[in-house]
């Protein structure tokens, strides 16, 4: 048995500051990426990841446990979407006021349309996880997926599953 809950302690919520509040939205990992996730769930919104978020390169700044200096998670942003992914990323807020990300570069006229990289400000706990079988992702009203305790990367929406070994090696 080497799988854990990530607890009791929900998942973040972000709103843009000009919309109603059913539409919160929250910081989402389906193995190394990034996504912007409705948080209501299925039968309210079939359609719920937004966007993907992060741009694939072929360097480490793609891999799953990218970091910044400052240790904190960071993923890069191109592509033909990257200007309405950066305009949602950089208006979201929390309750608080805080922002879901942290712009570190920007790359104003690169070739690869990598256009920025970010860093991550929501803890880990606090980020939106799909189930790395099904692929569906946590709601806002149902309980928080069980993350292996082996790996500590890939979260399960059932217990029957007792470790990534069986599924993930
Ligand atoms: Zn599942």
């Amino acid at each position: 048995m080497i799988s854990e809950s990530t607890a009791h302690v929900p998942f973040r919520l972000f709103s843009p500051p000009d919309v109603q509040a059913g539409a919160a939205v929250a910081l989402g990992r389906n193995h190394a990426s990034w996504f912007l996730v409705l948080a209501r769930p299925e039968e309210l919104c079939p359609s719920r990841p937004i966007f993907c978020l992060n741009f694939a390169l072929p360097d480490d700044r793609s891999a799953f446990d990218a970091r910044s200096a400052g240790g904190k998670h960071v993923f890069a942003v191109g592509g033909a979407m990257s200007d309405d992914i950066m305009d949602h990323l950089t208006a979201l807020l929390d309750q608080e006021g805080c922002a879901p990300v942290n712009v570190v570069e920007v790359y104003p006229n690169n070739p690869f349309y990598l256009r920025a990289l970010v860093e991550v400000l929501v803890p880990d706990r606090e980020l939106m996880y799909a189930c790395a079988r099904c692929g569906k992702w946590e709601t806002q009203l149902g309980p928080r997926f069980m993350r292996c305790g082996g790996c500590r990367r890939r979260c399960y929406c059932s217990t029957k599953v007792r470790s990534c070994v069986q599924l993930c090696s």
